[in-house]
């Protein structure tokens, strides 16, 4: 299950192309100047089952996905579960929008999730960091990691547009971009 707060169909705004976004309830960073913060509150939104949510996701043919919130590493088993379905079921891409950094991600539970995730957004808003030109996120210390090439390589390699690898080859604000 996933508490969540509202899905967007066929945004552009949350990576490229036309998206399916899931935004979570609940997060714990509280970045200052946080675009969301009603988005907060791990008890907002509702229960959606994987089931329920793979339904919508793969309703649309034509979408790929990103999960946002909030942030997803909080309920990491469960969008875990979600991706891996979807992975299993398409050749959608799934981006995921977090306060945490790769580097604590991959030493922690929420790691089973990542590797799960094609792009992953990083780290906090950091509002002195606020530049409004950035694709797909607010402050400049947040990357756009290409997420099977670097748990291939060992460390961070940053997402190129057009240079997706499929996971299962990996070893092992507009509505929000995190703060702007
Ligand atoms: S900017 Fe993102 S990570 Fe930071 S408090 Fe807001 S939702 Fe959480």
């Amino acid at each position: 299950m996933i508490r969540v707060l509202n899905i967007i169909e066929d945004t552009m705004v949350d990576g490229p192309g036309f998206r399916t976004s899931i935004y979570c309830a609940g997060c714990g960073h509280r970045c200052p100047g946080c675009h969301n913060p009603q988005s907060w509150a791990f008890d907002g939104g509702r229960e959606m089952s994987t089931a329920e949510l793979l339904k919508i996701v793969m309703d649309d043919p034509f979408a790929n996905v990103t999960f946002s919130g909030g942030d997803p590493m909080y309920q990491a088993a469960g969008f875990a579960e979600l991706a891996q379905a979807i992975h299993a079921q398409s050749q959608k891409d799934i981006w995921c929008f977090t306060g945490f950094t790769y580097e604590t991600l991959i030493h922690d539970d929420q790691r089973e999730l990542l590797e799960h995730v094609d792009v992953l957004v990083d780290g906090p808003f950091i509002r002195a960091l606020h530049d409004p030109d950035l694709l797909f996120r607010g402050s400049s210390n947040q990357r756009l990691i290409d997420v099977p090439r670097s748990l291939y390589a060992g460390h961070v390699v940053l997402w190129q547009p057009g240079n997706i690898l499929p996971t299962d080859v990996s070893p092992c604000l507009s509505p929000h971009l995190h703060g702007s």
